[in-house]
């Protein structure tokens, strides 16, 4: 079979072999780390009108339980099917254990449009999917705390957080049942710009390799890099703005409409803003529109970021694309032959597995927050002001020099929620990149940072068995 025949989850398979190979762990070992382990589909009725039902099919896989709960996201789409939700709960197991969160893979799809559903209908799916799950036990803090992905939100997980809470009267730590909820109802700050943001401490990081950047003909840092994204939704937007924000330069964007792009430079809040009045990003002031979505792809740039869905860059476009840097924050974006047409090129490919684990990583800070019924920097805060002004009050009585007022606070501010939140995703983003690194450079045989990441994530698991002491 040729390898663009290959389906999503047999992609993430064959990536899962070619680096298995480069372990020494037993076959046996690695059977159990590759298969899925438990795989729940379901159909089940939803009543929306008098006389209007609809059978509505969904899933949730359990790919891996090396380590309990498991974790995962929850699709709404129409392409989901249990292929697709297979390769994607695969991909979180080896997600988490890049990031070191202490969770196994699982991911959830239920297939629908939601564009074609109104927020009542919605509701009444995803109460009724979460009951399905409350019936199988595949959801609770403990079990598996699903979260949001394509086609859900905060929304979604405050209706998955009620319904469970209304089937566990008194369970102490039912909000750990779900993350992405609504900051009023338990979730953490910064927990919904964390995939994009992500994305950008993690690209950043990469950057400020100079020996790796001039190999590609780059320069070091983020500022006047161009850049393309495909996808303005949540992780595409909120990586749009962080690039932006630091300095550089959004020439393209593409959504599933059509693309637009700017030689001079997009400024995503305005292409949102646009998009809410419109209902479109095409005809963006100060843009032009481009042939098709698939046209940004191969647009001139630097760092390329597809933000959508699965298979967008593949052996027919991967000839043509031009960036020197693929930064996948979508989940397996490149196919298997892509991957190796880029490789030859001499495209650096950052694989999704780190580079959209921002996401899980503040999940696991919200899941930590449930847990603890505590806020982020609650205790600390006031202390740490008041250490920090006396330490203040120190340092000018003894040099006779004082600050300003704004000088001041500066200084002395305490830390809230939403600063150790993004210093814990910088540095977990910062760490990953750099273990990654090192076993690329460490390692004979591999020599991309897909290949890199597989070995570490399938090292980690392996160990995380063997200290289960189910295999030798
Ligand atoms: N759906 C996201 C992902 O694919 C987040 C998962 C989570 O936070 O558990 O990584």
């Amino acid at each position: 079979m040729s390898e663009s025949k290959l389906s999503f989850f047999q992609t993430v398979v064959a990536f899962f072999d070619e680096a298995a190979r480069l372990t020494s762990h037993s076959p046996l070992l690695l059977h159990q780390i590759r298969a899925c382990n438990s795989v729940y589909e379901m159909n089940f009725p939803v009543k929306f009108g008098k006389d209007r039902y609809e059978i509505i099919n969904a899933f949730r896989v359990q790919h891996s339980h090396h380590k309990v709960p498991v974790k995962g996201g929850i699709r709404y789409s129409e392409m989901v099917n249990e292929d697709e939700v297979k390769a994607l709960a695969a991909l979180m197991t080896y997600k988490c254990a890049l990031v070191e969160v202490p969770y196994g893979g699982a991911k959830g799809g239920v297939r629908i449009e939601p564009r074609n559903y109104e927020p009542d209908q919605l509701e009444r799916i995803t109460r009724r999917y979460t009951t399905e799950l409350v019936k199988k036990n595949f959801i609770g803090p403990g079990i598996d705390v699903p979260a949001p992905d394509y086609g859900t939100g905060a929304r979604e997980m405050a209706w998955i957080f009620d319904t469970y809470s209304a089937l566990n009267p008194g369970q102490i730590d039912a909000a750990g049942c779900v993350t992405g909820k609504p900051v009023e109802q338990g979730g953490v700050r910064g927990r919904t710009e964390a995939t994009g943001r992500g994305v950008f401490y993690g690209i950043r990081h990469v950057l400020s390799y100079a020996e790796d950047m001039k190999k590609l003909g780059l320069s070091s840092g983020v500022e006047g890099k161009t850049v393309v994204i495909q996808g303005l939704g949540n992780a595409g937007y909120h990586c749009a703005t962080s690039f932006y924000d630091a300095g550089a330069k959004i020439v393209a964007i593409a959504e599933y409409d059509g693309a637009i792009a700017s030689p001079a430079g997009l400024d995503p809040r305005e292409v949102q803003e646009h998009r809410k009045a419109t209902e479109s990003i095409l005809n963006c002031p100060g843009s032009q529109n481009l042939n098709s979505s698939q046209d940004a792809l191969e647009y001139e740039c630097d760092i390329l970021i597809p933000a959508a869905l699965e298979r967008q860059i593949t052996g027919e476009n991967a000839p043509r694309i031009k960036a020197k840097i693929v930064a996948e924050a979508a989940n397996g974006p490149t196919t298997a032959e892509a991957e190796q047409i880029l490789y030859q090129k001499g495209v650096m490919v950052v694989p999704d597995v780190y580079m959209n684990a921002g996401g899980v990583t503040v999940s696991y800070f919200e899941w930590l927050k449930s847990l603890s019924h505590v806020r982020f920097g609650r205790l600390s805060k006031r202390f740490e002001e008041a250490s920090n002004l006396s330490i203040l009050n120190t340092v000018e009585r003894l040099t006779g020099q004082s600050l300003s007022d704004e000088e001041k606070s500066q200084v002395i501010r305490g830390a809230d929620e939403i600063d150790l939140v993004n210093s814990g995703l910088e540095d977990t983003m910062i760490n990953a990149y750099d273990n990654i690194r090192e076993v690329m450079h460490s390692t004979e045989g591999v020599d991309t940072l897909r290949m890199a990441a597989f070995v570490l994530a399938i090292d980690r698991v392996a160990i995380s068995y063997m200290q289960l002491g189910i295999f030798p």
